[in-house]
């Protein structure tokens, strides 16, 4: 039986991430103009450590300036807020990323509320979430924007088919909802008080899955020849009883994919698929923020 195309996050960020590299080099050529990214980490979670340290590195390689914010776990709000408002302000930085989660005495909305809309480079500003919705230009959210540019590369034109997104978050599900509309995609969006959610499933040419559940997506929920983006990113103990006992563990999507491998068209891996994707899709929204701000067309990828 044949299997499922493989949508390999690695080819397709590698992809993003030289495409912008030499937009960078184009804009300063032309308009002396380098893109700034501004990262800010509050506290020491080892994760966003690494995630922090990943969004820096890459942001240099492709040519941007880049500055990271390292501020102590115990950082009251009005602290942060202040070097938001200078970073702001600081025309060298193009886009702020704040790294999420903050630590529990901080409120997370208003900290991302403080971020200048054509800054926020993640897209969570409401003011982004707003100019989506409504079919303006907006910054997008770095994850659902590279779930987007795989899909277009693995299909080509989206006009029409039926797509099934499991997940309404404010970072993954909604946006992906709204830019597979924008696509004139029929949309249905799935989440926890869904009824019969495999049969809502089987109906999906395009099935994203955005839960944080392992490998609840099994295969026989998926329509024949459809195509699959895995967004979850779940640590599970691994099923080798030795390498369980021994507390070692590894990653593993939403959907069950060995499974779904048997029966979708095309499917992304995890790892290895649409996590890939968001910091370069950063990149892209930093170089379409200086554009923007600087009054030039937005990048077209
Ligand atoms: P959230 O927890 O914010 O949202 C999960 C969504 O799934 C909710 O809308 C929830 O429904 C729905 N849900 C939960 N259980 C079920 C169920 N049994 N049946 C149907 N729907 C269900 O998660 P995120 O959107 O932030 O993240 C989703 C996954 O994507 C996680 O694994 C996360 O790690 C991963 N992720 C990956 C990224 C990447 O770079 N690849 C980036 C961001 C996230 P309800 O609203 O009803 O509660």
């Amino acid at each position: 039986m044949p299997q499922a195309q493989i949508i390999d996050g690695k080819v397709y960020a590698e992809r993003v991430r030289l495409s912008v590299a030499a937009q960078v080099a184009q804009l300063r050529a032309d308009h002396g103009l380098q893109p700034g990214l501004a990262v800010i980490v509050v506290g020491d979670d080892p994760a966003s450590q690494v995630y922090v340290k990943s969004k820096g590195e890459q942001s240099q390689a492709v040519g941007m300036y880049s500055v990271t914010h390292r501020l102590a776990g115990d950082t009251e709000l009005a602290a942060l807020l202040e070097l938001i408002e200078a970073l702001n302000t600081d025309p060298r930085v193009h886009g702020i990323l704040l790294q999420l989660p903050l630590p529990g005495h901080l409120d997370t909305r208003t900290a991302l509320a403080a971020i200048h809309p054509d800054k926020d480079v993640d897209g969570l500003h409401v003011v982004n979430a707003g100019r989506l919705a409504s079919g303006e230009p907006a910054l997008t959210p770095c994850t659902p924007l590279g779930c987007m540019i795989m899909l277009r590369e693995t299909l080509g034109d989206l006009t029409g088919k039926t797509a099934v997104v499991v997940g309404r978050s404010v970072l993954v599900g909604r946006p992906v909802a709204q830019l597979l509309l924008q696509a004139d995609c029929t949309v249905t969006i799935a989440h926890s008080r869904t009824r019969d959610l495999a049969a809502v499933c089987r109906q999906a040419d395009i099935l994203v899955a955005a839960v944080g559940r392992p490998q609840m997506i099994r295969g026989d929920w998926i329509k024949p020849g459809a195509t699959v983006i895995d967004v979850g990113i779940n640590r599970v103990p691994f099923d080798n009883p030795e390498k369980a006992a021994a507390g070692r563990t590894k990653l593993v999507g939403d959907v069950a994919f060995k499974e779904a491998r048997e029966v979708a068209g095309a499917i992304t891996p995890v790892p290895g698929g649409v996590g890939l994707m968001t910091v370069a899709c950063l990149l892209q929204n930093t170089l379409t923020a200086a554009r923007r701000q600087h009054g030039l067309e937005p990048f077209e990828g």
